[in-house]
């Protein structure tokens, strides 16, 4: 099951890449993980990336692509993935293409969380991250059982340098105009499918499931 996730920054797409990798045993690819797993290692890749994530910015698609090809060699990619945040734009759509048609794979979902933009800047600003897992978590609408720390491992949370209202705005500008030709790339595809991400994080994941269950039967 190679699967993308798409959706603008604040979408949801963290929150259910954790629940459909959790079900369908497949590893969770997230470019921005990746990236911020980088910076905080001071890498090359970190040190590259850093000056555009700071500003809201996207990463250049050659350094993205590099990054996904070395991942997707991976064996435990053996038996499908879930790409959180990647391809965001055409070229890196088509370089997946590429690289997956080498190895004799293609994306068979992409699966777009659609929410509307006050309520994504309202979630991205009160988003808060654990430091150890990376889990998601919103100072209102999804709130730890202890203020500030991960129910999973205890982790302290903290709020992403690039989670402030200016770049937020940037973000989703920069986002937004990528999107619609994308959309339109996979609709040609017949593998694009829109879900409400409105709804509450459990109804949200039913419907995807109900998808990606759906195509396996
Ligand atoms: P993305 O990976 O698409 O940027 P996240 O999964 O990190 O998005 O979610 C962004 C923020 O919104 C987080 O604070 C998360 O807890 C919260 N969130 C996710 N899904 C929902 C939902 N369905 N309803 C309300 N808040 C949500
Ligand atoms: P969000 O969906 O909340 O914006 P991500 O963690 O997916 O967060 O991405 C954070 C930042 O990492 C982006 O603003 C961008 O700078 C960089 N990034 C992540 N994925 C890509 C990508 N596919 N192409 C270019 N830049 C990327």
């Amino acid at each position: 099951m190679n699967i993308v996730l798409m959706g603008l920054p604040g979408a949801g797409k963290g929150t259910q890449a954790d629940k459909i990798v959790e079900k369908y045993e497949i590893p969770h690819i997230s470019t921005g993980d990746m990236f911020r797993a980088a910076i905080q290692e001071g890498t090359e890749l970190g040190v590259k990336a850093k000056s555009f994530m700071d500003q809201g910015a996207l990463v250049p698609d050659e350094v993205t692509i590099g990054i996904v090809r070395e991942r997707l060699s991976k064996s435990d990619c053996d038996n499908g993935f879930l790409l959180d945040g990647f391809p965001r734009t055409v070229p890196q759509a088509e370089a997946l293409d590429a690289l997956l048609a080498d190895m004799g794979k293609k994306i068979e979902h992409v699966l777009n969380i659609k929410v509307e933009k006050d309520e994504l800047i309202a979630r991205l600003t009160g988003r808060r991250i654990c430091k150890v897992c990376g889990t998601s978590y919103h100072l209102q609408f999804n709130p730890p059982k202890v203020e500030g720390i991960c129910d999973k491992d205890g982790g302290e949370l903290y709020q992403r340098a690039d989670d402030n209202p200016e770049t937020v705005t940037n973000r989703l500008e920069v986002n937004m105009n990528q999107t619609a030709p994308l959309l339109a790339f996979y609709n040609a595809k017949g593998v694009l499918t829109d879900i409400d991400g409105q709804k509450d994080i459990n109804e949200v994941f039913k419907d995807l499931d109900a998808i990606l269950t759906e195509s396996g039967q």
